[in-house]
């Protein structure tokens, strides 16, 4: 049935329809119900970092269709093959069941952690700040990381700048900049704001290292103008606890 159609239409695809699925639109903004196509998954060969390495993967792509708005969308799951653990049941390394290595969306997509992200940050961004944290997510589902991560960096430095007065926040920076570099030249330092955020309880320091780490690859991938394997799942979890514990800060700090 499938190959007379295959023949029929002259494609080398037929989509498999999928239970329906519900998760964030963006055009609706909002998580709606989608309907679900699946492509069969291929294996292919991918030539990777200036032609040296050839890596094996599985590519799948799904197709969605928001029931609201009708929004048709794109996602492209990328499984690595030297990421499998002990590939599936039969051993056979093709399980697809574990979360993609790399996610595409087209237009952008957000996961479900990235939606409870948007829910609980908004009360701390203003409109601008709001299609500006937009645009960082539709960055990262694209598989742009370097401007994502710098997307990422502004968000975490706007909790800095409403975190205490300035005075304070101005006063930690420079003793700590005296401190580990000698002069206070350095107090702009991205890594003082993520301290002083530290310093208020609203970063632990296992996430602070972890978001330093981050921007400085990042930045090493933006000067060096390199690709970069940074995790940014990981950026959208820290923010997300960081917006958690604003809110009780900030309730605390208002009393
Ligand atoms: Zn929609």
């Amino acid at each position: 049935m499938a190959d007379s159609l295959t023949d029929k239409f002259g494609l080398n695809l037929l989509l498999h329809k999928l239970d329906n699925e519900t998760h964030h639109c963006f055009e609706c903004k909002k998580s709606t119900i989608h309907e679900q196509f699946r492509l069969p998954w291929k294996r292919k060969s991918v030539i990777e970092h200036q032609n040296i390495h050839v890596v094996e993967i599985r590519e799948e792509v799904v197709c969605f269709k928001c029931r609201n708005c009708e929004l048709t969308s794109l996602k492209r799951n990328l499984w690595n093959d030297h990421n499998d653990d002990f590939g599936d049941e039969q051993g056979r390394g093709n399980n697809m069941s574990r979360n993609a290595d790399v996610c595409f969306s087209y237009p952008a997509g957000f996961s479900n952690e990235e939606e409870l992200l948007i829910e609980r940050i908004k009360e701390f961004l203003n409109a601008d700040q709001l299609d500006y944290l937009y645009e960082v997510l539709a960055n990262k589902s694209q598989g742009m990381k370097a401007s994502a991560i710098i997307g990422f960096r502004s968000l975490f430095e706007h909790f800095f700048n409403i975190t205490g007065t300035p005075s304070a926040r101005d006063r930690f920076v420079s003793t700590c900049s005296k401190k580990r570099d000698g002069t206070t030249k350095t107090k702009n330092n991205f890594l003082y704001k993520l301290m002083w955020l530290q310093e208020n309880g609203l970063l632990s320091r296992l996430q602070q290292d972890a978001i330093e780490n981050m921007m400085r690859q990042g930045n090493v991938a933006v000067h060096r103008m390199e690709s970069t394997d940074v995790n940014l799942n990981k950026a959208v979890e820290i923010l997300y606890h960081l917006t958690v514990s604003y809110r009780m800060f900030d309730a605390n700090q208002t009393k």
